[in-house]
């Protein structure tokens, strides 16, 4: 009998023994194409020799000194390599453990920072329905997902919510996609009107969705027009990159892509691709300057930031991200991935919707793709999916129907950035075939 507290108290869960690349072996020998990263985490795979070669050397050196007596060598290298390739001044990085308590800092940063400049009126934080932002209090209350949220509601903080960019659904047939943005900037302008800009201090959005809505990303020109109202009212822009940053969408920072440069912005999973748990908030110099030149102290912190080994391991993922020709190998085996997936499934009567950016891939799930009726929650269908691909060797992603009574079932693919070509046919034959073991059932 397991005395683990499990996330699935009732679950049968394999024992996962041994990482081979992009696969997972089980204790039978079971061998699972990780077609997700886990949860978007393993961008190199599960047995990068550099990567354990840099652990194994730190470890042997050093293997933890208290960021509250020292600072420690690998934390500044990889400070100072995330800074050297962020664009813009963001040139300053907080270090946590994960990705929730990156987001945990980076909504107390933006409201200290305020503090700091003498604005104490901004506490208020506005973020986006389709999101989610992690599963501490404060990250929870951020996140707009109903069924994280339901159970712990009053939340702690009160955050507002305004519409996601979600062109599938939410784009009228008379709007192109530049007018979709700006109506959805303008909801944001008038919320923080609503609300009284003074009080106002941050909104929070990922550049592409992910656990919540299945790789949804932004129409063209959103964020620039999103960022034009944040900086009209002294707003602060917290991107939530946990998920899609680290080169999962084909650039180092998904922000890259959007043509702007936000306040703070939030890494974790791919930063430490799994081999050491780390997060990091990377600060706008505007803000790091606040606090340097007022109380020269962030009322935060936690027993394992900067930790020296977890560094480390994301120093060398870094070395390997910026290798010659990373980024463009992941845009390329992205859109392999894509052209598989509609090839294959483009035509499937339950297939909604196929999007992403990079190796970050969603399939949308509905009971009819005119009318784009999402199932009925009650079946579950994402369960049924993760449990079918399972079965057949495949880890993929899914989340439910359950977001706000209208989103479908959707599966994420985040797979490792070595995956191959045989690797892309396997995934998509097992994905094809999870799916039809699944409708057999479901009809
Ligand atoms: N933010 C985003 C966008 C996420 O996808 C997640 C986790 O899925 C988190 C924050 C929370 O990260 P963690 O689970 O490492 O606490």
């Amino acid at each position: 009998m397991t005395r683990v507290f499990h996330r699935q108290l009732h679950a049968d869960y394999p024992v996962a023994v041994e990482g081979d690349g992009c696969y997972i072996l089980d204790s039978t020998g079971k061998r699972y194409l990780d077609a997700s990263g886990g949860a978007a985490v393993s961008c190199l795979g599960h047995s990068d020799p550099a990567v354990i070669e840099a652990i194994t050397a730190q470890v042997r050196k050093l293997p933890f000194a208290h960021t509250g007596f020292f600072t420690n060598e690998p934390m500044e290298a990889l400070a100072e390599a995330l800074t050297d390739a962020a664009p813009g001044p963001l040139d300053h990085v907080y270090f946590v453990s994960g990705g929730s308590e990156a987001v945990e800092a980076a909504l107390k940063m933006a409201r200290q920072y305020f503090l700091e400049i003498g604005q104490p009126s901004r506490s208020r934080l506005i973020a986006r329905r389709q999101s989610y932002h992690g599963n501490t209090l404060g990250a929870l209350a951020a996140g707009g997902n109903q069924w994280r949220r339901a159970q712990f509601e009053p939340m702690l903080i009160e955050v507002s919510h305004v519409a996601p960019c979600y062109e599938y659904r939410d784009r009228r047939a008379d709007e192109t996609a530049e007018q979709y943005g700006a109506r959805l900037a303008a909801e944001l302008e008038a919320e923080i009107l609503r609300l009284g800009p003074e009080t106002v201090a941050a909104f929070i959005a990922e550049p592409v969705v992910g656990a919540t809505a299945g790789a949804l990303p932004p129409v063209p020109g959103y964020f620039r027009r999103i960022r034009e109202v944040c900086d009209k009212y002294g707003v602060l822009l917290i991107l939530d990159e946990v998920m899609c940053g680290m080169g999962r969408t084909g650039s180092l920072f998904a922000y890259e892509q959007e043509g702007i440069v936000p306040d703070l912005v939030t890494v974790a999973k791919g930063l430490g691709a799994g081999y050491q748990p780390i997060g990091a908030v990377l600060v706008h110099d505007r803000l790091y300057d606040a606090f340097r030149d007022g109380t020269g102290f962030f009322q935060h912190g936690h027993t394992y930031m900067g930790h020296a080994t977890a560094c480390a391991a994301a120093l060398a993922v870094q070395h390997r991200l910026s290798e010659p020709g990373m980024m463009a190998e992941v845009q390329a085996k992205g859109a392999a991935v894509m052209d598989a997936l509609r090839d294959r499934l483009g035509d499937h009567p339950h297939v909604g919707d196929i999007r992403g950016r990079g190796l970050f891939l969603g399939l949308e799930l509905v009971a009819d793709r005119v009318s784009r009726q999402p199932f009925d929650p009650a079946k579950r269908l994402h369960a049924r999916l993760k449990k079918a691909a399972l079965a057949r060797g495949l880890m993929i992603y899914p989340m439910g129907g359950t977001i706000d009574g209208r989103t479908g079932d959707h599966a994420l693919l985040a797979p490792p950035f070595i995956l191959s070509e045989a690797q892309v046919g396997e995934l998509v034959d097992k994905l094809a075939a999870s799916l039809t073991d699944v409708f057999a059932e479901v009809a």
